[in-house]
């Protein structure tokens, strides 16, 4: 055997690993190796096939990469046009008895009739809120991609679709014709679309505005490489086998789809069959209810005549087929107009714009409240008091302002300022440089932050205070029993039942203790009971319980971990807690600050003489290793290892890898295309690495 042939089994080999982990990963959902070995063949086969370049190959996983057109997009005419469905509502504010799912029944009233079929089958699918796609194969070879356009004319994307890793390149199995056109979605899960905003705001990039617009916007990058780092997945939910328009691969869609899986097609895992309209229905409703659970966002489902012989028989009215509907959920996004922008106190003193609105009906619900998040949202959008506006509402999400209609916008309207002053409690409001929330520094004296702290503080992953619920501490606030967290451990029975009193005797109602015909006490019994209760607890929970502001559970946890005693944490400096691990220097800040405040320290000294108490533990042991004590920042790409590879090692070796550069910092290692971080570290002279230098200190250490 020459070597040649040794090095092209072998790139075979590759392959194949590499496809099928793709198809358990994408079609079956059901991931056969990490992600770090996929990675690892991966780079491997790469490695190989730069070494030989003979071995090149249109279909190799590596080639899930697509070159930049020369200009623009080309237009693809499609052999057999893209649908488009016709829709149905459910009607929410149908009269009383009235129909509120007429549309769909008259549609399955009206296949019924044409067929001449009792409740014929449905295949039923989520409503993917993506962007259409058509895929065409010649020879089991991906060879042409193009989004729907107006139906009979798209958009070439085909080096962009060749980036999406669940689209295949080539076929799997056998049985496929030579000629095969798959319609399907290409749209951005929820998770890579968070994951991707989240990565954007913390590297000063832009965000998405929503995954349907993160889709279509990826697809329609000139450049391959964007649409490659871009978390797109993709569908398929209809096939064609051009140029005959009645060809089919099954007498079903659901087995057309069954085998489009075995060529390697991901479908959707929510697909269904239904039957008659009661089926149709009861299918939309079930996915109604999970649709904020779903992995990705939809905007209805559709309904589709199973039977391809029926689906023939029924045929086309204009230019949608009489054989599916899209039945929709009610619109996310109305039009309506702001009448007032009020800011919210939350507990650590953060002001949030909110705008009332002209009341709405959205998604089914009325609307009468919307976040604008903070003064910068709100001078982005430019919302001023009179302007017509987007509201959006999904799910269980608050509802948001998404843009102003400025055609509509009344003359003489001023553009929003954030107040100066708190409108609870009057106190200065500041905002750091560098953050995005504006803040009361009223603190604990402002009666907005103390509901909000005093409701953290009970909560269960805090002090853990069953029964103590908002309207209680409303009222304990408003009688003046609570001024701090540690008022609650001085509350007595008595305390509890006139609050009670004096909140009946305000709201007119009649107490229940009189109705009862004798006091009622168990209530007051069990929140005395739980409060004393909540006295033992771990620093940990204490911690998070303090509500110092951007630390949560995890930091809470760790904290507690490194410091052991909260005398020692109350002690360190800046520099000392930037040194715990995942704390950054803005972090640092806020906990030095919390620390600092003669407030707070009062409320910790009277909690602790209430008797709050918990184990402290010894300091958990410096880190040791040659790094021990230093803290170090990557930027920009490195080309032999990952940055999380780096991070590990570096950790290893003692090391604390940080987010940010300060004057702390010891060493910048700086890879590929680096930006603010290494000119922030030339201007804080702050010693600069190159990958070589990292690589020659791991080996150094055997790493
Ligand atoms: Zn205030």
């Amino acid at each position: 055997m020459t070597q040649q042939t040794a090095v092209a089994r072998q790139a075979t080999t590759l392959r194949g690993a590499i496809d099928d982990a793709n198809y358990r990963y994408y079609v079956l959902d059901d991931p056969s190796i990490p992600d770090a070995e996929y990675d690892r063949l991966m780079r491997e086969l790469e490695a190989l096939e730069a070494a030989h370049p003979e071995l090149a190959a249109p279909d190799s996983p590596t080639r899930h990469v697509g070159a930049r057109p020369a200009s623009g997009f080309v237009e693809v005419r499609h052999a057999i046009p893209m649908l488009s469905l016709s829709n149905a509502f459910t009607d929410t504010d149908a009269p009383d008895g009235t129909d509120p799912d007429h549309e769909v029944r008259d549609f399955v009233r009206r296949v019924e009739q044409g067929l001449g079929v009792h409740e014929p089958e449905f295949a039923v699918e989520p409503k993917l809120d993506g962007l259409a796609i058509s895929l065409r194969y010649e020879n089991g070879l991906f060879v042409q991609g193009a989004t729907r356009g107006d139906g009979s004319t798209g958009e070439d994307v085909t080096a962009n679709l060749r980036t999406v890793k669940a689209i295949p390149l080539k076929l799997r199995g056998d049985g496929w014709p030579a000629v095969l056109e798959v319609r399907g979605e290409v749209f951005m899960p929820r998770a890579g679309f968070d994951a991707y905003n989240a990565r954007m705001l913390r590297e000063g990039g832009k965000p998405l505005a929503n995954p349907r617009n993160g889709a279509a916007g990826s697809l329609r990058q000139l450049d391959p490489h964007v649409t490659a780092s871009r978390p797109l997945a993709f569908y398929a939910y209809g096939v064609n086998l051009p140029p005959d328009p009645d060809a089919v691969i099954a007498d079903r869609h659901s087995a057309a789809m069954a085998k489009l899986r075995g060529w390697g097609f991901p479908t959707c895992p929510q697909n269904a069959i239904a039957r008659g309209a009661d089926g149709c229905l009861a299918y939309f409703r079930k996915i109604g209810a999970a649709r904020n659970d779903l992995p990705y966002g939809i905007d209805g489902v559709v309904y589709k005549v199973d039977r391809y012989d029926q689906q023939r028989e029924l045929g086309f009215v204009a230019r949608a087929p009489r054989w599916a509907i899209a039945h929709k959920f009610p619109a996310e996004e109305q039009a309506t107009v702001v009448e007032a922008i009020d800011i919210q106190i939350g507990r650590t003193g953060a002001a949030t714009p909110v705008a009332r609105l002209k009341p709405v009906q959205v998604a089914g619900v009325t609307v009468t409240n919307a976040t604008l998040h903070n003064a910068d949202q709100v001078a982005r959008l430019d919302v001023r008091v009179g302007d017509s506006v987007i509201v959006r509402r999904a799910g269980d999400v608050i509802p948001e302002v998404v843009r102003v209609i400025p055609e509509r916008r009344p003359a003489h309207t001023e553009p929003w300022k954030m107040p100066a002053h708190c409108p609870i409690c009057g106190s200065a409001i500041e905002r750091e440089e560098g953050e995005a929330a504006a803040r009361c520094t009223g603190g604990l004296v402002c009666a907005a932050q103390r509901r909000e702290a005093i409701r953290h503080f009970a909560s269960r992953r805090a002090m853990d205070i069953d029964g103590l619920g908002e309207r209680y501490i409303e009222d304990l606030i408003a009688f003046d029993y609570l001024h701090s967290p540690a008022d609650l451990y001085k509350l007595t029975l008595d305390d509890f039942l006139a609050m009670k009193r004096r909140a009946e005797e305000r709201d007119g109602v009649i107490p229940e203790t009189v109705k009862a015909g004798k006091i009622a006490t168990k209530w007051a019994d069990n929140l005395v009971d739980a409060i004393a209760a909540s006295k033992a607890g771990t620093l940990e929970r204490f911690l998070y319980a303090l509500g110092i502001p951007e630390v949560g559970e995890a930091t809470a946890k760790t904290l507690a971990r490194h410091f052991g005693s909260l005398d020692a944490l109350m002690r360190a400096s800046e520099a000392e807690l930037t040194e715990v691990n995942d704390v950054g220097p803005i972090m640092a800040g806020h906990i030095a600050a919390f620390f600092a405040e003669p407030r707070n320290r009062k409320v910790i000294v009277a909690l602790r003489n209430a008797g709050v108490h918990w184990k402290e533990t010894a300091p958990q042991r410096k880190a040791e290793g040659p790094l021990a004590g230093r803290v170090v920042v990557l930027t920009g790409s490195l080309l032999s290892l990952t940055r999380d590879e780096a991070k590990d090692k570096l950790e290893a070796l003692g090391a604390k890898v940080a987010g940010s550069v300060s004057r702390n910092t010891a060493f910048v290692v700086a890879g590929e295309s680096a930006g603010s971080k290494l000119e922030k570290a030339e201007a804080l002279g702050v010693e600069i690495w190159d990958e070589a230098r990292l690589l020659a200190l791991l080996k150094s250490h055997g790493t």
